[in-house]
């Protein structure tokens, strides 16, 4: 997926705000942010969305989430609280189809959605 720009950010190809990587995992700032803690949080292999999760992807869902968890605590984020949003598909405002977690918070959010 030579063209998918968080995979070029996950192989260093692309720059960005990096927070976190691993074995499986990176995260990143979104260059675009909403709220003053705006993260992506990203499968290192490429993945379209969640529509394309299968039996063998649990292990790596779950990783996702708990470096999501745990890198809103690093962020100071555990008390306040936090927003994690998998966007998935047109309605949803997709834009980049490599799968992505958003990590939002240090504001409070009032709507479960925005248009
Ligand atoms: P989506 O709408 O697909 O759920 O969200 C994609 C997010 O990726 C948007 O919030 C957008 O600001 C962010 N984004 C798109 N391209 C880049 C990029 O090249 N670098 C960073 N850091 N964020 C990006
Ligand atoms: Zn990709």
């Amino acid at each position: 997926m030579d063209e998918c720009i968080f995979c070029q950010i996950v192989n260093g190809k692309a720059s960005a705000r990096l927070v976190y990587q691993d074995e499986q995992a990176t995260v990143f700032h979104d260059r675009h942010p909403v709220a003053p803690i705006h993260l992506l949080v990203v499968p290192n292999r490429h993945i379209d969305s969640v529509n394309a999760l299968d039996e063998t992807s649990t292990p790596l869902a779950g990783h996702l989430l708990l470096v999501a968890q745990r890198v809103a605590a690093q962020m100071g984020l555990a008390a306040s609280g936090y927003r994690i949003i998998i966007n998935t598909g047109p309605d949803s405002g997709q834009t980049v189809f490599h799968l992505h977690l958003h990590l939002i918070g240090g504001r409070r959010m009032r709507f479960l959605v925005g248009d």
